[in-house]
This record gives C-alpha cells, sequence and structure tokens, in this order.
C-alpha cells in the first residue's frame, strides 16, 4: 500500500527526525502493508511551531472562509472515498462494505455538518450590555485510536478547524495510511500550511510528546480510559483544556412492551458491526425474565446468520485479548450459545460472533470493556432492576431502550446515566452530541456542541 514516509507539517512531507518506523498490517491476513515513520519529540515540537506559527491567521480568518476549506475538505473526502474505503479495510480489517458505508460514509457526513456549522455559528453574540465573542482555544493536539480510524480524526480536525484552531494530529499505530490519506486531503482542500499538522508515531512517544508539550492549548482524546486518564492528569498539572473520549459499555434494555426479535436482531448486529470494535457499542442486553429464554435463542440465531461477514479484530494483542475475556466468561459461569474463544480461521485476527447467555451483572464480561464481538444477555425482573443494571458499570457512554410506546422508552432513557441513547433503534444523527458520563469521558464531540469544545469566551463591557 502506498505509504508517505515522513511527516505532514507546515503543508509538506517532511523527513521524520529518526529513522525509526512502524510496521502496518493486514489482519486479515497478518500481512505487513506498509512503513511509516516513528515520530519522536522533535517531530512533535517542529509540528506544534508550525501549529503555532499558523494560528493568528487561520484565527483571523473569516468563518465563511473557514467554512469554504471545510466544504472543500469535505469534496475530496468524496471524490476519494473508494481510496479511503479501501484503505480502511486494508489495516483495520473492516469488511469492504462497510468501510463504504461507514468508515467513508461518516465522516463526509461530519465534514459537511462543520461546513455548515462554521457559517451558521453564532461567534458573537449580545448579552445586555456586553458583546460575547466565542474565540478559538488555539493550538490543539488530537491524539486518536484505530477503530473509527477517519471518523475520530474528522469529529476532531474539522469542528477545530471550524473554530479557527490549528492542530496536530498523531493517529493510532495501526491505522497511519488513512490518517496520511486524510493529510492529503486536507492539503488538497487548500487548508493554509500549518493549520493542520501529521505526525505518526507510538502513543508513549509521540503520543505523550504531544500531550505533554507547552505549545499546545487543548488535548482532545480518543482512546482507552487507562490512557486517557493520564492525559487528564498531565493536562490538569499544566491547567491546559482537555477533552476525553474514553471506553464503554452500554446497555441496549429491552423493555417488556418492545418488539423483541427486532429488538434482539438490531442489539446483536449493533455489536458485530466493527467486530465489536466500537466503544457506543450495546454490549449488554438486558431482557425481562419473562422473555429471556425467546431472547437468548434469538441472539443465537442472529449471530449465527452474522457468521462470516464479520472482519477480524485489528491485531494481534486485540485478538488475544478478546478470546481471553470470552475464555474468563465461560470460567465465571455464563453460558456459551454463539461463537467462542476458538480461532474460526487460520489466518488472521478473527473471533466468531459470539453471544453469552446467564450473564450476571457483576461478572467480568458484564462490567469490563470487552471490544470484540461479544453480547451478554442479562435478565431483569422490573424496571428498577433494569435501571440498577444498566447504570451498573464504570462507564456511561450511550445504550438503547425498546417498548412499544415512544414516551414509556423516553422515560426509560432519562433516568439512565448515559450520554447518548437509541430509541428503538433510531437513526445515527451527525449533530446530536457524542460523549460520556461518568468514565466515559469529559466533553462531547459532533455537532454545535463538538464545535464549542474548541472555543473559549471574550466578553466586552459597553
Ligand atoms: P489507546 O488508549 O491505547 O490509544 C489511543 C491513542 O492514544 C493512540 O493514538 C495511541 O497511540 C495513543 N496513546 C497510547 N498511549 C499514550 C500515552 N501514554 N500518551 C499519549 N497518547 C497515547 O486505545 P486504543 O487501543 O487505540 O483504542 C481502543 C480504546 O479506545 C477502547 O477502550 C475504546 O472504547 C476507546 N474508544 C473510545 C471512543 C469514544 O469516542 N469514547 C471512540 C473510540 C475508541
Amino acid at each position: 500500500m502506498k505509504a508517505h514516509d515522513g511527516m505532514y507539517i507546515d503543508g509538506a512531507w517532511r523527513p521524520a527526525a529518526g529513522r525509526d518506523t512502524i510496521a502496518v498490517v493486514n489482519p486479515a491476513d497478518e500481512q505487513v502493508i506498509a512503513e511509516v515513520p516513528a515520530g519522536g519529540a522533535e517531530d512533535v515540537d517542529a509540528a506544534v511551531r508550525a501549529a503555532r506559527a499558523a494560528l493568528p491567521a487561520w484565527a483571523a480568518t473569516a468563518p465563511a472562509e473557514r467554512a469554504a476549506r471545510i466544504a472543500a475538505l469535505r469534496d475530496v473526502l468524496v471524490a476519494r472515498k473508494d481510496e479511503i474505503a479501501e484503505t480502511v479495510t486494508a489495516e483495520l480489517g473492516a469488511p469492504l462494505p462497510f468501510s463504504q458505508a461507514v468508515h467513508a460514509g461518516v465522516p463526509i457526513l461530519v465534514a459537511g455538518s462543520y461546513a455548515e456549522l462554521a457559517a451558521s455559528y453564532a461567534f458573537e453574540e449580545k448579552v445586555g450590555n456586553s458583546t460575547v465573542y466565542a474565540e478559538p482555544v488555539g493550538v490543539v493536539g488530537a491524539i486518536t485510536p484505530w477503530n473509527y480510524p477517519l471518523h475520530q480524526i474528522v469529529a476532531k480536525v474539522a469542528p477545530a478547524l471550524a473554530a479557527g484552531c490549528t492542530i496536530v494530529l498523531k493517529p493510532a499505530e495501526d491505522t497511519p495510511l488513512t490518517a496520511q490519506l486524510f493529510a492529503e486531503a486536507v492539503h488538497e482542500a487548500g487548508v493554509p500550511a500549518g493549520a493542520f499538522n501529521l505526525v505518526t508515531g507510538l502513543g508513549p512517544v509521540a503520543g505523550q510528546a504531544l500531550a505533554e508539550h507547552e505549545g499546545v492549548d487543548l488535548v482532545s482524546f480518543t482512546g482507552s480510559t487507562a490512557v486517557g486518564r493520564k492525559i487528564g492528569a498531565t493536562a490538569g498539572a499544566a491547567v491546559k483544556r482537555v477533552a476525553l473520549e474514553l471506553g464503554g459499555k452500554s446497555a441496549n434494555v429491552i423493555l417488556p412492551s418492545a418488539d423483541l426479535a427486532k429488538a434482539v436482531g438490531v442489539g446483536v448486529a449493533n455489536v458485530m458491526g466493527n467486530s465489536g470494535q466500537t466503544c457506543s457499542a450495546w454490549t449488554r442486553m438486558l431482557v425481562h425474565t419473562s422473555q429471556y429464554d425467546e431472547a437468548v435463542a434469538l441472539a443465537a440465531e442472529a449471530a449465527a446468520k452474522y457468521g462470516d461477514r464479520i472482519g477480524p479484530l485489528v491485531n494481534a494483542k486485540q485478538h488475544a485479548r478478546v478470546r481471553g475475556y470470552i475464555e474468563k466468561g465461560v470460567a465465571e459461569g455464563a453460558r456459551l450459545v454463539a461463537g467462542g474463544p476458538d480461532a474460526p480461521r487460520e489466518q488472521g485476527y478473527f473471533v466468531s460472533p459470539t453471544v453469552f447467555a446467564d450473564v450476571t451483572p457483576e461478572m467480568t464480561v458484564a462490567q469490563e470493556e470487552i471490544f470484540g464481538p461479544v453480547v451478554s444477555l442479562i435478565r431483569y425482573e422490573d424496571e428498577d432492576d433494569a435501571l440498577r443494571i444498566a447504570n451498573g458499570t464504570v462507564y456511561g457512554l450511550a445504550g438503547a431502550v425498546w417498548a412499544g410506546d415512544e414516551a414509556e422508552a423516553v422515560a426509560f432513557a432519562r433516568r439512565m446515566d448515559t450520554g447518548q441513547v437509541d430509541i428503538n433503534g433510531g437513526r445515527f444523527n451527525p449533530l446530536a452530541p457524542f460523549g460520556g458520563y461518568k468514565q466515559s469521558g469529559v466533553g462531547r464531540e459532533l455537532g454545535s456542541h463538538g464545535l464549542a469544545e474548541y472555543l473559549q469566551t471574550k466578553s466586552l463591557q459597553f
């Protein structure tokens, strides 16, 4: 696969300071498909300097001009969507139709939404005898994971550019090719030199150098809670702003009045998409005791049908980790009704769609984020019991509620400690704020709430 052997800094591809590289592996066949430079503190410093130098001019551009550049970026993503989908499939392993629809499709929607928001947002408002200006926070250090490699980049870069911020991106080591392709798109879109910069590298090296850099005003991180906690502490010590999008263990609550077959079918598909590597996946399915056995049979059937359509996990480490969780579930007494820990193919990091029944709320598979194609069915006695189970983890990122009556589902959703809930299978909305309660994070992405993360206010009194 095509790869750049340098960093995109100040509008051009420049050689890395060191010689270390990262091998990019196709998880479907375990073959190395490319090498990219593993940047270090020196590269990060050069990128942050470029971002800082570009900040005054970009921050001063009219919102309409920023909107035009983001619209141009969206157009390049549209023009190159097939290449994007193929690149994501090659380095993440997602089946091509999923890469086309989601990994390439969603970032186009999100970039489009920020082209519109940049043009329409009220960057200035009158409050009594004051004028309040929403001004860019400054230089953004963006650190992203591999599971939605382009979406997570666009969900940070598009609002940051819309706000008038400049950016240094450190993408995940497993998916740097998608990030390089994005840098090409930014260049093609005519975003001024230095407004966006890319440094590929390892998390504890390049990522940490970026989070610690004194020239960065806001660290926006998406990834694991363990690393997020560390980044939050570093940012706190420097009195630097921070946004954290972390893990999840979301509940899919099926109330007795719901269409059970639909709720179970959509619920299983929600977990299996992207091979379960979705932070907001509804990995705990909560079913009333009277419908439990029927739900178990439906879930097992849905998982078996999913079968071969599932892609591999991203790398060998995740493969071992997910299989370890499945073994732990069995050891703790959960009942396997589909899939299991055995690798279904000789080559590639595949795990079969897996369904656990007889899961109790305190089991490891019901508490910890597995990040694989594993769904756990938990029984509840009544609504209060369901709510206690739904809210009974350290996370609060997403969830779902199904009921015969929308108002009944909404009433339940309002009592959930979580940032986003889909009612009876509600559709994805790129304008709706996304982010977590509790240990799922700090701050929101997408829409105007996501834009506000990159703004700070100044008030003038008259
Ligand atoms: P990770 O935390 O290991 O890595 C995420 C990013 O942080 C990568 O770019 C990595 O290189 C970097 N990083 C690692 N150590 C670092 C350090 N010490 N300092 C600075 N940067 C460092 O997570 P992952 O394995 O890449 O992604 C999976 C996790 O991300 C899951 O837990 C998942 O739930 C979470 N996630 C959350 C969201 C969300 O929006 N809430 C979205 C996607 C993924």
